[in-house]
């Protein structure tokens, strides 16, 4: 093999399907040697994360071969479409990392120049207004196997249609009564050539056109001509459009030569356990209250990401693992949350909290002594220094860390028992407290002196260490506690029962009287990353505010996807 030739295998392999398409464009010099991607939301909904695997190709394509990606709002149905919508979409892909620059468009934009060319294409005799009803056009569709009828209307003369299309979008007509279709071929093999819509009536008023229109394209006749209106040269989008592609060439060659053509590519979905990814599906959870809204942490969307303490880092990171193939996959949320482990493991900053607390009170230490000792930042990373944690006589322990009656490998607090404090004293039980129902109040201890974090006896061997925060110091905090959406794995492929039946009743555990130290208090801000130690990870809510703290659990400790996968 020559150097160039081995060059080209090592890149070929590190390509995906996609980029080695676009790489033998630009190699070949077509469209001028020009890379113009787009993102082409339609504004009726958040993003999710399956929206974030498009981004990452869309915008991460552009940046690997320096080209420019679009983002173009697909604001083609009124009835659906709303600007809170586009300032969550805007929002987001920022907070993924991405950057369109100038370069924001709305299909709207072109809804002139999409005017113009139904009504060429009216007078070419290339289409023609059906006066039937969607179902009566619905059932001269005939199958793949059976072409279709043609309309009674399909011979109407352009000037009957060119005069009927202006009237409709004059608004002469009810929505539904009337509707320009291509005309194209009703015996195609492919269904969506058989004479497909391309404008129906929509009386809503558009977010950003008015009243002005009153007829709207498809999502047919309006992709491929606004790719080509905006200069894109790789549409890239999911597999359900493949099927849409001749159609796509069909409108698109109407407009383009030879020295300039969009082309579409698809790519296979992110489909994810344990939850949905319509978009229909998840505005009903919003709408019928079955979620908080849009940003519920527990919501597949990004904003619900996002507030659950979620890096971007990790989603990018995730999305790249999954990688971009030509086959339907469902991806496990397992590995989604291994991605959001090795992130915060890398940057959260380690604090205490106790979220089931039982208070210990260390006799033999002085009553009004407060000690100070440090708690390193992050092990991971030395640079993010250290913080102080006060120590006094009371503290607070995990309820769970002791028992009275411990088994043989407990290795937590228990009668006459030591542990040693994270940072702080080895200390044994000497006693409890218990009240009328026989519940544990109080746990009495003593400190050995000797043992304090950095002094000799702190090399004293003993099983168990613990996380604690001293009583007279701690900040009370609620904390909630998040586990899958829903109770199936792939609630999309459950026809016998509605979705909304699937949902884990158990989803949102609410944890109040949570006991945190004064330093997570104090650095309580949104956006902020913890792991609260031997806990899990945590972030402040959005709702978190000084005197009433709110801490999301992002994600448990443990990692279940390291276990699967060694299983298997
Ligand atoms: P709908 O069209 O039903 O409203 P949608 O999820 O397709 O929903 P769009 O706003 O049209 O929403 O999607 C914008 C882009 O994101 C499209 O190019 C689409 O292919 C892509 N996309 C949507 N869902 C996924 C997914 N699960 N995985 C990868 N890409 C997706
Ligand atoms: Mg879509």
């Amino acid at each position: 093999m020559t150097q160039q030739m081995e060059n080209e295998a090592t890149e070929k392999k590190s390509l995906n399907f996609v980029e080695q398409i676009v790489a033998d464009d630009l190699k070949a010099g077509k469209n001028g040697g020009r890379l113009n991607t787009r993102f082409p939301p339609e504004p009726n909904g958040y993003l999710h994360i399956g929206h974030a695997k498009a981004i990452c190709m869309d915008f991460g394509i552009a940046e690997k071969f320096g080209g420019t990606c679009n983002l173009r709002f697909d604001d083609t149905n009124p009835v659906k479409e709303d600007v809170e919508y586009v300032d969550s979409i805007r929002e987001d892909i920022h907070w993924l990392g991405f950057d369109w620059g100038d370069r924001e468009y709305y299909a709207s934009d072109y809804f002139p120049k999409l005017y113009d060319l139904a009504l060429r294409l009216i007078k070419e005799g290339k289409a023609y207004v059906d006066d039937q009803t969607s179902e009566e056009i619905a059932k001269q569709k005939g199958t793949p196997t059976e072409p279709g009828q043609e309309s009674p209307y399909r011979n109407r003369t352009p000037e009957e249609n060119l005069d009927l299309f202006e009237r409709m979008n004059a608004g002469e007509f009810e929505e539904g009564a009337r509707v320009l279709r291509a005309k194209i071929d009703m015996a195609s093999p492919n269904m969506h050539f058989r004479d497909p819509i391309m404008y129906r009536i929509i009386k809503t008023p558009h977010h950003r056109t008015g009243d002005k229109w009153k007829v709207y394209p498809m999502y047919d006749f309006a992709h491929g001509q606004s790719d080509f209106f905006e200069g894109v040269t790789h549409s890239i989008c999911t597999l359900e459009f493949e099927v849409h592609r001749p159609l796509y060439e069909y409108f698109v060659k109407e407009l383009a030569d030879e020295s300039y053509c969009p082309r579409q590519i698809e790519f296979n979905r992110l489909n994810l356990t344990y939850t949905v990814m319509s978009k229909r599906k998840l505005l009903q959870l919003v709408k019928e209250g079955l979620v908080a809204g849009w940003d519920d942490p527990r919501m597949p969307t990004l904003s619900g990401m996002r507030r659950r303490g979620f890096t971007p880092r990790s989603i990018r990171n995730f999305v790249d693992k999954i990688g971009y193939t030509k086959y339907e996959a469902l991806n496990s949320v397992g590995l989604l949350e291994h991605a959001v482990r090795e992130d915060l493991n890398a940057i959260a900053t380690r604090g205490m909290a106790v979220i089931n607390p039982v208070k210990v009170v260390i006799t033999n230490y002085p009553e009004d002594k407060v000690e100070v000792v440090e708690m390193e930042n992050n092990p991971e990373n030395p640079q993010e220094g250290s913080h102080e944690m006060p120590f006094s006589r009371e503290i607070y322990i995990e309820r769970d860390d002791f028992m009275e009656n411990p088994p043989k490998k407990f290795f937590r607090l228990a009668p006459e028992g030591e542990v040693r404090l994270k940072g702080a004293y080895i200390i044994k039980c000497t006693g409890v407290k218990k009240n009328d129902k026989g519940e544990i109040e109080e746990i009495y201890c003593t400190y050995d002196p000797e043992t304090k974090s950095g002094m000799p006896g702190s090399m004293r061997k003993v099983k168990g260490t613990l996380h604690w925060v001293s009583a007279p110091h701690a900040v009370d905090a609620k904390v909630n506690i998040y586990d899958r959406l829903f109770n199936v794995e792939n609630p999309a492929a459950e026809t016998e029962r509605d979705f909304r039946e699937l949902l884990n009743p158990d989803s949102l555990k609410v944890v109040e009287g949570v006991k945190v130290e004064p330093f997570l208090a104090e650095n309580a801000v949104p956006g902020a990353h913890f792991q609260f130690q031997r806990i899990g990870y945590f972030t402040p809510d959005l709702d978190s505010r000084p005197d009433s703290l709110i801490f999301n659990r992002t994600i448990a400790l443990k990692d279940s996807w390291e276990k699967e996968q060694k299983k298997s």
